[in-house]
């Protein structure tokens, strides 16, 4: 892409409501803005990070044996007036009527109508087990909308739900997806945890989180300094009263705390905070039971199927790579999030030698699928350098007065240090940083 081609309205200030890093930087670089109290349009920047992050989340479910669907976002209520879940939704479900008075429901979670979908369309042993899911808008109209993409009120979010038909194959998927949603947060080059969470009446090993590790994350979670082990603190007795004392606390406050339990492997446990951007939670026959979705055994009887649901915030992962990833002057996107990997920036759009350069490499790295972006705006140095910071490129090539001597400025992001490098080694040396 050409920066003169491009919609990508930069600006200087963030919006007076903007707390958090990945709230202020992806409005001011240019990828997100606000159409309404937790209402976000996606613009080009913002909506090719959001299609990357989709991808990575369907490629490794589609590896793992799931199938894509699309539910209509829209449902009727009467679906969540047969599940007994509309007093429980309250008024984060948003209901509408239609010209015929008929009312709907803009779809929060889709446990009721995935289970409707395959309710006498699989009827027997042998079609399970199946594994649905879809990426989807959801609307939960939320008390406290903020910190932009973290806490929308309109969101994208991956929703899986699996049937069985039997406790033991459900938890295998169950342990599959964990699996699955590690791989997921790899790829996408988040550090993250999975911690125990609060699995209400079903209780066990049943619900499990997944949470990006960030100063700024709304949850508290406690980890073990030496194993894997992680848990919600809701999930432990010894913080039951504290829940929302703890989870008020900023990190640096909580850095003070000490946890008196020890972990089962004999270390320590440590307080931190975390953004939830996955869950997975086993349900057992709680909807299918209650929607009557039955399949037949092997012996001919009847059976609600056993089920597991599996989420992933997508819309919140694009702030969540952001809230792990970011310095005072911008965004440092992971390699796998990147809107464009390289950027090309020509200083001086008026020095020849110097549009020749940049036109021809960004060519060569165009033909060789490179995500690049060749800068070829009017603006000043400083101007353009300021916007490559803020955006967040992980590499940027300058082309500028060194030109003369046949260098160019390999610019690193992540690190902030520029390599100098010969013209006619440039294009080898991108191939080999990314
Ligand atoms: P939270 O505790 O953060 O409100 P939740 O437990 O209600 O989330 P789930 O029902 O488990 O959320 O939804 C699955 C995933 O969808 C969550 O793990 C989270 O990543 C994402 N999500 C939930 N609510 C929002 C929201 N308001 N904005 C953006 N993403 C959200
Ligand atoms: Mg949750």
């Amino acid at each position: 892409m050409r920066r003169s081609r491009a919609f990508i309205p930069t600006a200087k200030e963030a919006p007076s409501d903007a707390t958090l890093p990945s709230h202020k930087f992806l409005i001011r670089g240019g990828f997100i803005n606000q159409q309404g109290a937790g209402l976000y349009n996606f613009m080009p920047l913002g909506k090719i990070v959001l299609e990357k992050i989709r991808t990575i989340v369907k490629e490794e479910l589609d590896l793992a044996g799931c199938s894509e669907v699309q539910l209509s976002f829209v449902t009727p209520i009467s679906l969540w007036e047969r599940s007994g879940r509309c007093e429980a939704m309250g008024k984060e479900m948003l209901r509408i009527k239609d010209r015929h008075e008929n009312e709907f429901v803009l779809s929060p979670t889709n446990e009721e109508a995935m289970v409707e979908l395959v309710k006498n369309r699989v009827t027997s042993y042998k079609d399970l087990p199946l594994n649905l899911y879809q990426i989807n808008t959801k609307f939960r109209d939320e008390a406290r909308p903020r910190y932009g993409l973290l806490r929308g009120r309109e969101f994208l979010m991956k929703d899986g739900y699996s049937f069985h038909s039997s406790i033991e194959d459900m938890v295998r998927e169950f342990n599959l997806m964990e699996e699955t949603y590690k791989k997921i947060f790899t790829r996408l080059g988040l550090d993250f945890r999975v911690v125990a969470a609060d699995s209400g009446a079903i209780g066990g090993d049943g619900s499990k989180e997944f949470h990006v590790l960030a100063d700024s994350g709304e949850d508290t979670i406690i980890v073990c300094e030496s194993c894997d082990y992680g848990a919600n603190i809701e999930t432990i007795d010894e913080f039951k009263d504290k829940i929302d004392e703890l989870n008020e606390k900023s990190y640096e406050d909580l850095k003070e705390l000490k946890v008196a339990q020890k972990c089962s492997c004999g270390a320590n446990l440590h307080f931190k905070k975390g953004i939830e951007v996955g869950h997975i939670f086993q349900l057992g026959t709680k909807y299918s039971a209650a929607l009557e979705a039955n399949f037949s055994d092997e012996n001919g009887r009847s059976k609600p199927f056993e089920m597991a649901t599996f989420g992933i915030g997508v819309s919140r992962l694009v702030a969540a790579v952001i809230e792990q990833n970011h310095d005072e002057n911008g965004c440092i996107w992971t390699k796998a999030t990147a809107p464009y990997m390289v950027n090309i920036m020509i200083s001086n759009i008026k020095d020849v030698n110097q549009v020749n350069l940049g036109e021809e490499l960004y060519e060569k790295l165009q033909d060789s699928h490179v995500e690049v972006m060749l800068d070829d705006g009017k603006e000043r140095f400083g101007f353009k350098m300021k916007d490559a910071e803020l955006i967040g490129f992980p590499y940027t090539v300058i082309i500028g007065k060194e030109l003369e001597g046949g260098l160019v400025q390999i610019y690193d992001r992540r690190t902030k240090e520029n390599t100098a490098i010969n013209v006619s080694q440039v294009y080898d040396k991108i191939m080999e940083l990314i």
